[in-house]
């Protein structure tokens, strides 16, 4: 079990801009909005680290450059436009959050029982990870991979739509050769709700009620 500590997304209007602040500035994630079609996304700066979950909220957006502002209300945070193709992904993970009062939110995580993060997702093989795999070259293959249209290699999916290295205990088969973008995969960040989410239907990590999850 891992206990993280995962920021609640709020929602503000234009007039609130001291309160959207102060929510990021706390720990939160305020989506501002500038007007009806004009979203910003405040987090707390990233702290350069590969796991920050204001980064990876950014990153899940489709943006991977942010500005931190200097002056005004909204100085020292981290901010991007957020597209509008993504709105609604900004609107869910707000109205997922409505019921949580505080910008701030304490969640233990079981990987051991979840595995949602393996299933549903095509994961590319970098330059790196095919170094760590020469020593096991049939894993850069069919049945294990494949070549994707655009020259990349990609881990192969069951028709279930689980990875093929995913045992029925929910553990990795290659785990310690596992790609980088496994080993980077942050706990308790939105890609790991709304994997959660979209796998399970469990919301903001909770386990339905009476269960062992
Ligand atoms: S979705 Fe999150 S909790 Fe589930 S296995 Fe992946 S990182 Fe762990
Ligand atoms: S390689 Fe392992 S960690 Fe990565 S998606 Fe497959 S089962 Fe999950």
């Amino acid at each position: 079990m891992t206990r993280v500590v995962r920021p609640v997304v709020r929602s503000f209007g234009a007039q609130f801009a001291r309160e959207a602040a102060a929510w990021a500035l706390g720990g939160g994630h305020s989506v501002y909005w500038e007007s009806k079609t004009r979203a910003r996304l405040f987090v707390p700066k990233p702290d350069g680290s590969q796991t920050d979950l204001g980064l990876w909220a950014i990153l899940d957006l489709g943006r991977s450059r942010y500005q931190v502002l200097s002056g005004g209300a909204f100085d020292g945070l981290a901010s991007v436009v957020v597209p509008r193709s993504s709105h609604w992904i900004v609107k869910r993970r707000a109205e997922r959050d409505s019921v949580i009062a505080g910008p701030t939110r304490k969640l233990s995580l079981d990987c051991g029982t979840c595995g949602s993060c393996c299933r549903s997702n095509e994961v590319v093989l970098e330059r790196a990870d095919l170094e760590r795999l020469r020593e096991r070259p049939e894993l850069i293959r069919r049945p294990f991979a494949r070549r994707r249209a655009d020259g990349k290699i990609v881990l192969v999916l069951l028709r279930s739509n689980d990875c093929k290295h995913l045992g029925n205990d929910n553990r990795c088969g290659i785990y310690e050769l596992r790609p980088n973008a496994c080993r980077s995969f942050p706990i308790g960040s939105e890609c790991c709700l709304y994997a959660r989410e979209d796998e399970m239907g469990l919301y903001d990590g909770l386990p339905p009620e009476g269960s062992v999850l």
